[in-house]
């Protein structure tokens, strides 16, 4: 899952590790900006088949 932050555009990638909880809050490297990530309910289940919703 690529984030980025909301001030300067600074990009980072989020690895599945990282996505247990629903809201992630981190600092931005660069401006120091409170970056605030929703996580999708998919990505927080991990999936095997790669967090694809299945209908
Ligand atoms: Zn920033």
């Amino acid at each position: 899952m690529v984030i980025f932050c909301d001030e300067c555009g600074e990009r980072y990638i989020l690895e599945k590790n990282d996505m247990k909880e629903k809201v992630i809050m981190f600092e931005c490297e660069i401006c120091h900006n409170l970056v605030k990530v929703s996580v999708p309910d998919y990505e927080v289940k991990n999936q095997p088949d790669g967090g694809i919703p299945k209908d």
